[in-house]
């Protein structure tokens, strides 16, 4: 058996089978990374400690048997965002090339309190800016299943580690978008959680009312694994929720806003309409329902979040930490610093940022934006008085080719599906959807699922139905 072609659920598993030890697991996917990074360039670093980790996740088997932690011994690929004590985090930036994190991200000592190995580090856009990987500074990443093409982004290494089987699960975030829109060009499993489910402590921060870290999965068990894992209150993280216990849904009714998902591409709404049929079939009800100001969240979120961006880089200013280019005073110092530490994209978003939040402009620009925030929501909540869920495409297509999108705007757009659940908080899921042609390869897309806040369990079931799997988790 290749423990790669594994869930990390059936490792788990395996394991108290003693069929393989976390050792050869841990091999196993390490082999895969040397054989395919070099074509990918997925991870930026695998960690030297990994295998160290696997023998002492070994150990805890043999010493503590089926009652050892869930996550024992499954290795776990993470975005380049997320601190582990005493390793490199450089958010795929130049700023932050050497930069070594002094404490680990509160989602990091929940997943070792459990058991988890860490493989290494995976490329994303810099600064979680962008839908391709392409704006990592360490070169773009490849999609698994079309070289020529992105997987996505931001997260698009954490997505294309798990699609290529390099490792069984990984964690990327979100702002909006970043795990859902790479788990739809990768063919996965991908969790936006509710915002404050998941504390953000040790998350190289984006923008900071819309921020996530969430799950990659190549099964739905994996995903809810890893979520009970990471979530719950932080006294790190004080937008972190009460603890409670599962909330479900009330119905099998599910909401389609059919003026909105006229955006995507022809096929993908054609595949999106048999998704739904396959809903019906498992007893779900489908019914249409009006998301007027739907479209305008991506507006609103193209001012909202480099608004947080220009305050949130603010502290990388050669100083504190990164990079440091000398000058004649200190302001050069910080000019010639940030100039040569900051990739273009990241400069745009600080630029447009200053601009939207300067006094004159606030009015025009941030306060309504923030505004229609608050609109979106209350569209969402008069939806959710009737519907359980609200479905759509995650994208409006496949993956693309790499350079494709080089116009902002166009990349922009990919998010379009996106962003009411980042803008108003609520939890989303991508499962793949079917799949359509380009250029003669089959290329996965994404049907998400969005449901209130804090219902995530139900977005399981619903995804679980949907995928036919029946791979449950250990215990509960
Ligand atoms: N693609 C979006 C952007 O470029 C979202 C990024 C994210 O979710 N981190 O801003």
């Amino acid at each position: 058996m290749d423990p790669t072609t594994l869930t990390a659920t059936q490792i788990a598993k395996e394991y108290r089978r003693r069929t393989f030890s976390a050792r050869e697991v841990t091999e196993a996917h390490m082999k895969k990374i040397t054989e395919l990074n070099p074509s990918l360039n997925v991870f930026l670093e695998v960690f030297d400690d990994a295998l160290a980790e696997a023998d002492r996740a070994d150990q805890t088997l043999s010493n503590e048997g089926d009652t050892a932690p869930l996550l024992t011994g499954i290795p776990v690929a993470l975005k380049d965002n997320i601190l582990v004590k005493g390793k490199r985090a450089s958010a795929a930036s130049k700023m932050l090339e050497n930069h070594v994190a002094t404490y680990d991200a509160t989602v990091i000592t929940r997943l070792k309190k459990e058991g988890a190995l860490f493989i290494g580090r995976t490329n994303m856009d810099e600064f979680a800016m962008g839908s391709s990987t392409e704006h990592s500074a360490y070169g773009v990443t490849k999609n698994p299943h079309d070289i020529s093409r992105v997987p996505g982004g931001s997260s698009g290494g954490s997505a294309a580690a798990v699609a290529a089987h390099m490792a069984p699960v990984s964690l990327g975030s979100e702002t909006c978008g970043s795990i859902r829109q790479p788990a739809s060009l990768c063919g996965l499993v991908g969790l936006k959680p509710t915002y404050g489910e998941v504390s953000r402590s040790g998350l190289i921060a984006m923008g900071s009312s819309l921020d996530q870290i969430g799950p990659f999965a190549r099964s739905v068990s994996d995903v809810e694994l890893l979520f009970n894992t990471i979530r719950g209150i932080d006294s790190l993280d004080g937008t972190t929720l009460p603890n409670q216990g599962p909330t479900k849904v009330r119905n099998k009714r599910i909401g389609v806003p059919r003026a909105f998902v006229k955006d995507a591409a022809g096929d993908v709404q054609i595949g999106f309409e048999k998704s739904l049929q396959v809903l019906r079939e498992k007893g779900y009800e489908i019914v249409d329902i009006e998301f007027p100001s739907a479209p305008y969240g991506l507006a609103a979120y193209y001012i909202v979040m480099p608004a947080e961006v220009s305050t949130n880089l603010a502290r990388l200013d050669g100083m504190r930490y990164g990079l440091h280019v000398p000058g004649k005073d200190l302001l050069e110092e910080y000019k010639a610093s940030r100039s040569a530490g900051f990739g273009v994209e990241t400069k745009r978003r600080i630029i447009l940022g200053s601009y939207v939040l300067s006094s004159g402009f606030y009015d025009a620009y941030y306060k309504r934006a923030t505004r229609l925030r608050g609109v979106i929501a209350e569209d969402l909540k008069k939806a959710f008085s009737d519907v359980s869920f609200i479905a759509t495409p995650t994208t409006p297509g496949p993956a693309f080719k790499i350079g494709e999108k080089s116009d902002p705007v166009s990349m922009y757009l990919e998010d379009i599906f996106a962003a009411p659940a980042n803008l108003t908080g609520i939890p989303a899921i991508s499962v793949p959807g079917v799949s359509v042609v380009r250029d003669g390869v089959s290329l996965p897309v994404g049907v998400q699922f969005m449901s209130p806040k804090r219902t995530e369990s139900s977005l399981f079931d619903i995804a679980r139905d949907f995928m036919n799997e029946t791979d449950t988790l250990l215990q509960s």
